[in-house]
């Protein structure tokens, strides 16, 4: 079975790991002489961002989890489903008109 992950999930993960050039950690490092081995590392990150952009798409399609509201229509309660709102006349485990799976 394979994972699928979100495409702009691995890339804020990838930004936040670069380090912060700020004119303040330019100076530290430049002072400590390791200022070259700072921007070897977000280079390599921007590298892994180009990469990751490379990659096709899957074809999966999200799933949708819900559960089921009450509705009070003309003094009976019918189940309502969270995602699309519509009226369901039982509260199955899937939602027949969006198909979200239902949380208990
Ligand atoms: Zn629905």
């Amino acid at each position: 079975m394979s994972d699928y992950i979100k495409r702009d999930d691995v890339i804020d993960i990838l930004l936040s790991d670069k380090v912060d050039m700020s004119p303040a950690f330019v100076g530290v490092a430049n002072v400590l002489g390791n200022l070259a081995q700072f921007e070897v590392y977000n280079d390599a990150c921007d590298n892994h961002i180009d990469l990751v952009n490379k990659l096709p798409a899957s074809n999966v399609v999200e799933l949708k989890i819900g559960k089921w509201l009450q509705k009070q229509i003309r003094g009976d309660t019918y189940p309502v489903c969270s995602v699309c709102l519509s009226q369901a006349w039982d509260e199955e485990n899937y939602c027949p008109n969006c198909g979200a799976r239902m949380e208990e």
